[in-house]
C-alpha cells in the first residue's frame, strides 16, 4: 500500500514482528493514528517470531519478579481470542524437571511459593508413568503446573495487524527501515523508499534493535537457535491432551519442547543451542549435521522419540541482554522514542502486555505494571 508521505502519524513503530505487532494493535486501540513498518512479509521466518508455538507458564525459574505480567499476559491473550475469534492460547500444562538444586526446579518452586502458585511436585519415576512421552531420571525431581502451554506466534501477529488495521493503523511491509531521527515536531523515519514522520516512535526490531539504537549495540547479543520437529514413537503420548510444555534441565543445558502442534512432530531445542552469536544479517539459516546432533541425542535420551527421520529443523534467533531481562523503556536523551528488546529467549508470552506498556509509554502514561526491571540503565 502507498502510504501518504506528508502525512503525520501520532506513533511510528519500527518492526512488525511478534511485539511490534501486539504494540500497533495496543496503540491502535488507545486511539492513536500508527504507522508499523516492517522489512520483511508478515509474518516471516527471519526474526524470533515464527515456529508455531511459544510457552507461556506460572512456574517461573526466571525471576518471580515477572509474576504480575504473567498475570497480566493470560488476561491479554483471552481477550485477544474473544476479539479476534480463534484460539491462541493452549493449556497443556507445564513440566520443569531437573535435579533437586539446579536452578530450573528451585526457580520454578521459588516462583511458585513465593506466589502462591499451585503444583506438584513429583519424582522422575512417577512423571515418567504419568507422561509417558517422557523417560526422566528417577532422581529428578518434575514440577507440574497445570496453567502452562503454549500460545501461537504467527496466529497471533496476523490477529493483532488485522484488528489493528481494522483500528484504521497502517501497516507497510517490505519496506525497510534504514535511519531514524528526533525533530523539532517529533520523529522522522528514513526508509529504502521514503521516509515518514510522527510525534512519537516504538523501536521494536528483535535481533536488528543494536543496529536502530546505537546505545543497545554492545549490550544486546543476537543468538543463532536451531529447533527440531522429532519422530515420536507413539502419537498419543505427544497430544496437546496428554503432553505438558516442558522444561528439562540436565549438568549443562535446559531443554525445551512442546506437544505436536502446526506440523508433524515433537518440536525440541536446546536454550541457547551451542551460543552462538551472530549478526542477524549474516546468520547462517540452514541446519547443518552437527545441530542436527545434537538436539536428535538429547531428544532420544529425555523422550519417548526416535532420533531417525526427524520431520525438520529451523533455526530462530533470541536477543539476548546480559541479565537475560528485557529492555522497555524509553530512550534517555529522547524521551519521545521508546525502546522493546533484548527479550533474551522468553518474551513472545508477554507480547499483549509488552504492547500495552509501550502504548502507555508512547501516549506518556505509566504503565500499570512496574518495568524497573527494564530500564536500559539498571
Ligand atoms: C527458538 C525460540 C524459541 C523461543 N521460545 C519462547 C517461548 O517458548 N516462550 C516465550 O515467551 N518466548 C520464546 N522465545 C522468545 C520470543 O519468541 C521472542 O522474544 C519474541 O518473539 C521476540 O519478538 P520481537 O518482536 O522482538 O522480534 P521479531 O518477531 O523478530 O520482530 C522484529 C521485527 O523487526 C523487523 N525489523 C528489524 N529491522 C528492521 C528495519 N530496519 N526495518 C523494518 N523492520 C525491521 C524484523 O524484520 C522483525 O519482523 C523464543 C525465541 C526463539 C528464537
Amino acid at each position: 500500500m502507498l502510504v501518504d508521505r506528508d502525512r503525520h502519524f501520532d506513533v511510528i513503530v519500527i518492526g512488525v514482528g511478534g511485539i511490534g505487532s501486539a504494540t500497533v494493535y495496543e496503540l491502535a486501540r488507545s486511539g492513536n493514528d500508527v504507522l508499523g513498518i516492517e522489512r520483511h512479509g508478515i509474518p516471516h521466518t527471519k526474526g524470533s517470531s515464527h515456529g508455531h508455538t511459544r510457552m507461556i507458564r506460572r512456574a517461573y525459574h526466571e525471576n518471580p519478579e515477572y509474576m504480575a505480567m504473567i498475570d497480566q499476559a493470560y488476561t491479554r491473550w483471552e481477550q485477544l481470542e474473544d476479539e479476534w475469534g480463534e484460539q491462541l492460547l493452549y493449556k497443556t500444562g507445564s513440566i520443569a524437571a531437573g535435579r533437586p538444586s539446579c536452578d530450573l526446579v528451585s526457580g520454578a518452586l521459588e516462583t511458585c511459593h513465593e506466589h502462591s502458585v499451585p503444583f506438584e511436585k513429583i519424582d522422575g519415576e512417577s512423571a515418567s508413568e504419568r507422561f509417558p512421552g517422557f523417560q526422566f531420571p528417577s532422581e529428578y525431581e518434575v514440577v507440574v503446573q497445570s496453567d502452562g502451554g503454549f500460545v501461537r506466534p504467527e496466529a497471533a501477529t496476523i490477529a493483532h495487524v488485522e484488528l489493528a488495521r481494522q483500528l484504521g493503523a497502517t501497516i507497510q511491509s517490505e519496506t525497510k527501515v534504514t535511519s531514524w531521527e528526533s525533530t523539532i515536531d517529533g520523529v522522522k523515519v528514513k526508509t529504502e523508499d521514503g521516509q515518514y514522520k510522527a510525534d512519537r516512535l516504538v523501536i521494536a526490531a528483535g535481533a536488528w534493535i543494536g543496529k536502530m539504537v546505537e546505545s543497545l549495540e554492545g549490550i544486546v547479543s543476537p543468538e543463532r537457535q536451531v529447533l527440531s520437529w522429532l519422530q515420536p514413537n507413539n502419537e498419543t503420548h505427544f497430544t496437546p491432551e496428554n503432553c505438558p510444555v516442558f522444561l528439562i534441565s540436565d549438568d549443562d543445558n535446559i531443554h525445551y519442547g512442546f506437544p505436536t502442534f502446526g506440523k508433524p512432530g515433537v518440536k525440541f531445542g536446546r536454550h541457547y543451542h551451542l551460543n552462538e552469536r551472530v549478526d542477524p544479517d549474516e546468520m547462517d539459516h540452514s541446519v547443518n549435521e552437527h545441530d542436527m546432533e545434537v538436539l536428535t541425542q538429547s531428544g532420544e535420551k529425555y523422550l519417548n522419540v526416535s532420533g531417525e527421520d526427524p520431520f525438520g529443523f529451523e533455526t530462530c534467533i533470541y536477543t539476548n541482554t546480559p541479565d537475560r531481562d528485557f529492555i522497555i523503556d524509553t530512550l534517555p536523551n529522547h524521551p519521545e522514542v521508546t525502546v522493546l528488546g533484548g527479550f533474551s529467549g522468553h518474551g513472545y508470552k508477554f507480547a499483549g502486555v509488552i504492547g500495552k506498556i509501550a502504548a502507555d509509554l508512547a501516549n506518556g502514561k505509566d504503565p500499570e505494571i512496574d518495568i524497573s526491571l527494564f530500564e536500559i540503565d539498571r
